[in-house]
């Protein structure tokens, strides 16, 4: 069996490398080469997806243009910009192959580790009872051993962020992990199913239980152009990771609101209390013992519904059941 892994190590494989582009007309025909040129050398069976999330720039005609040139390509426009993790989630959806890659088109993350990012997922071990390729992982996931190609303050903001979404989601995030993947048809399938309008598949993926290989991989500087990853999308996405995994925020809210509420039922008693033993200007106490009340069940309302509303977010998360297996 070793043998037949060392000779046609990708037999059976069909590659989906789906790569989003916004504004990339300098990087994507450089990326498209070498993905194709590793892919080919490595004789694995692919199609590039390449999904134009509403460049303004050259970058749909260049897509269009590079398919005269004898490279596997799929293009997909989205006809605006929606966002990076849209124009994946279009990508996966389009997807065909029996592994799918996710891969951004900047050349920061070397495509050249995609055969053996894929090696991790195929036990070639085909036994003649058994010819179909055999998944150990789900999922095998980059992340990167060393920043130094981001600016000081990008990488500042991205050890904030994972650890603040570490802290508040409890999802175990792989620090600096890249959009950078290879996923079995099994785990895309499952992404698919779900109907949330938005999706941060970095932290959807561990959190939906998947079997993840964390691959170290060294990021090179941007081959050409600028990151399209403006502050407001970052603040953006930053916000997003946090709504869409967890209601810790509302719940603190909601606790704070019975709190306040609490105190200020205490401050009422102690109103009620002084304006009967000491004599103060007529008509203080009714007033305050009014404002009082009525805040304090305010609060006390607020803090239940942010309960309520934090049971219906749950349950409009369409999220799988937890997996499980018979031991
Ligand atoms: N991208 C996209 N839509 C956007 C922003 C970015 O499709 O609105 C793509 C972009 O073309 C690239 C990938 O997402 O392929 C990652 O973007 P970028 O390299 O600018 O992000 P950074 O590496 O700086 O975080
Ligand atoms: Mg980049």
């Amino acid at each position: 069996m070793e043998g037949s892994y060392n000779s046609a190590p990708f037999k059976g494989v069909c590659l989906s490398v789906v790569i989003p582009v916004f504004n990339e007309e300098e990087v994507i025909g450089e990326c498209v080469r070498r993905v194709s040129a590793i892919l080919n050398r490595e004789e694995i069976d692919h199609e590039i997806l390449i999904v134009n999330d509403g460049s303004t720039d050259e970058t749909l005609t260049r897509c269009l243009a590079l398919r005269s040139l004898g490279h596997k390509i799929r293009v997909i426009d989205l006809g605006k910009n929606y966002g990076h993790m849209q124009a994946l989630r279009s990508g996966l959806e389009a997807s065909e192959g029996n592994f799918i890659a996710t891969l951004d088109a900047d050349l920061q993350d070397p495509p050249e580790y995609m055969p053996e990012m894929l090696r991790h997922l195929i036990i070639s071990e085909r036994s003649e009872s058994n010819e179909d390729n055999q998944v150990e992982w789900d999922v095998v996931q980059a992340y990167r051993l060393d920043r130094s190609s981001d600016s000081f303050s990008k990488r500042k903001l991205a050890t904030i962020y994972y650890w603040i979404i570490s802290r508040l989601t409890g999802i175990k995030v792989i620090p600096h992990a890249a959009d950078f993947r290879i996923m079995s048809r099994q785990v895309v399938d499952e992404l698919k199913k779900l109907a949330e309008p938005k999706l941060v598949y970095r932290l959807l993926i561990p959190s939906l239980g998947f079997r993840i290989k964390e691959f170290p991989i060294t990021r090179s500087r941007r081959f050409a152009g600028n990151t399209s990853y403006t502050t407001r999308k970052m603040i953006g996405l930053a916000l997003e990771s946090v709504v869409s995994f967890t209601y810790r925020p509302l719940r603190i809210m909601s606790l704070l609101g019975l709190v306040i509420s609490f105190i200020l039922f205490l401050a009422a008693v102690c109103v009620f209390i002084i304006s009967i033993v000491s004599s103060t200007v007529p008509g203080w106490g009714s007033i305050v013992l009014l404002m009082l009340s009525v805040n304090s069940m305010l609060f006390a309302a607020i803090g239940l519904l942010g309960e309520y509303v934090g049971r219906i977010y749950e349950m409009s998360l369409s999220r799988p059941r937890p997996r499980w297996n018979e031991k």
